[in-house]
């Protein structure tokens, strides 16, 4: 960074204020000033986190939003952040990154925490995007993809909730729809569109089963069904009542978050009665991919620190011939370190990028590039607590990366990252 007034940002003012997110607990927004005018952002928040992803402080008194509370933030903004910002001059939204984590100066961002520097980090880049004339993703991919060519996103729609996202009882976390049309050149609205018709056809399905239509905190349906099998089964068959062909129109993708049901070595996949042990769990995964071919993507099957569990999977699905992203989300919590070890190990394929596990917009991106150097397949993710900021839709477009995981197209907090791809892409069909 530079003191004194070359080319570049100066920051004249950051104020942090407490928002609410989706699930009606407080956030941090921030709104960061500039002779150009003044940029915000806001930030996600996860309710089946990983243990290694960076800090997301609080303020832990009881007494006020039942410790989550977001002021200890504010304060860290107004007393340490602010003041010492206002006399640097940024040439770069990275260098404001690196200050940023050398202000907090931890391994986990536990001293700022790391949802106070992305708050910063993202309106930062807002702000780059501004004095460039350009779009935040357009700014993104100049900046930090090398002008990768962009493709049409395509998302990773969670129809059906379960585990943490809902109290229905089915220990997975997440059935999701997955309409990337193989075969054909779709457009953004014609892919979003796709699940939105499914997603009506399904709710009209599971009514007239008798099931709740009620939704979970990402906007899926939250029946009370008993196996995971009745939950795809009534998926695939509104992906056929709304038109589609099953597998080459619309794939299915699985977040089963197996940390939240695994306890002394054993996965409670199937409630109490049932441990199954790591290899007991791999078995039948393999089986519920026999059975399911459109299965084309499972997140998260073993749990966060159960590396020979993810090998053993991984092996077995490669020994197959069995395509499949096996998606590392609490495995590596977007941090270069556990991708590199996961790299090594050959745990898995795929990586979740989600921007408040490492806490600065740089560094989601420097492990959304390790994962693609390593031919990885990468999905961008919202969190199941989310704000109006549609900031991953302009990440995914810059990243050229397809995939995009933003929820249900229902609820605001997640059709804002639909409605802003449809203002990214207009009409054109890229
Ligand atoms: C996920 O696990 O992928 C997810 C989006 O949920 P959460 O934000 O609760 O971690
Ligand atoms: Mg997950």
């Amino acid at each position: 960074m530079n003191q004194g007034g070359f080319m570049g940002i100066h920051i004249l003012h950051l104020v942090g204020r407490e928002i609410l997110d989706s699930r009606g607990n407080p956030t941090l927004e921030v709104d960061l000033g500039t002779a150009k005018g003044w940029f915000r952002a806001s930030v996600p928040s996860g309710a089946s986190t990983g243990s290694h992803e960076a800090l997301e402080l609080r303020d832990r008194e009881s007494s006020r939003y039942l410790g989550k509370g977001v002021q200890i933030c504010i304060r860290h903004i107004q007393n340490r952040l602010d003041p010492a910002i206002q006399k640097l001059t940024f040439s770069s939204a990275r260098e404001v990154d690196q200050w940023l984590i050398e202000q907090d100066g931890s391994e986990n961002k536990t001293n700022l925490g790391g949802n106070t520097l992305l708050a910063v980090s993202m309106a930062a880049h807002r702000a780059f995007a501004s004095l460039a004339n350009q779009p935040l993703f357009e700014y993104l991919n100049k900046t930090y993809f090398g002008s990768r060519s962009m493709t049409t996103p395509t998302p990773f729609m969670n129809v059906i909730n379960g585990g943490k996202h809902a109290d229905n009882g089915i220990q997975i976390q997440e059935f999701m729809i997955v309409p990337h049309f193989r075969n054909q050149q779709k457009s953004v609205h014609d892919k979003v569109r796709a699940g939105v018709e499914i997603y009506h056809h399904l709710k009209k399905q599971l009514s007239q089963a008798g099931h709740s239509t009620n939704v979970g905190d990402e906007g899926g349906f939250a029946p009370g069904l008993h196996h995971e099998h009745e939950a795809m089964d009534f998926i695939l068959e509104a992906i056929r009542k709304a038109g589609y062909q099953v597998g080459s129109d619309v794939g299915l993708a699985l977040d089963i978050a197996a940390t939240e049901f695994y306890r002394n070595e054993k996965y409670f996949l199937h409630g109490p009665a049932e441990p199954l042990s790591a290899q007991a769990l791999c078995e039948y995964y393999v089986k519920l991919l026999d059975d399911y071919p459109e299965i084309m993507s499972i997140e998260d099957p073993l749990a966060e620190d159960d590396w020979e569990g993810w090998r053993e999977l991984s092996a077995a699905v490669k020994s197959r011939g069995r395509q499949l992203f096996l998606v590392g989300d609490d495995l590596l919590v977007t941090n270069p370190k556990r991708l590199n070890q996961a790299i090594e190990r050959s745990a898995c394929n795929a990586v979740l990028v989600k921007m408040n596990q490492i806490g600065t917009v740089s560094e989601t991106i420097d492990t959304l590039n390790l994962a693609l150097k390593a031919d990885w397949q990468a999905i961008i993710s919202h969190r199941s607590g989310e704000t109006e900021d549609p900031y991953i839709a302009h990440l995914v477009t810059a990243s050229g990366v397809e995939w995009l995981k933003a929820g249900a197209p229902c609820r605001s907090d997640r059709n804002c990252k639909y409605n802003e791809l449809f203002r990214i892409y207009g009409n054109k069909n890229i």
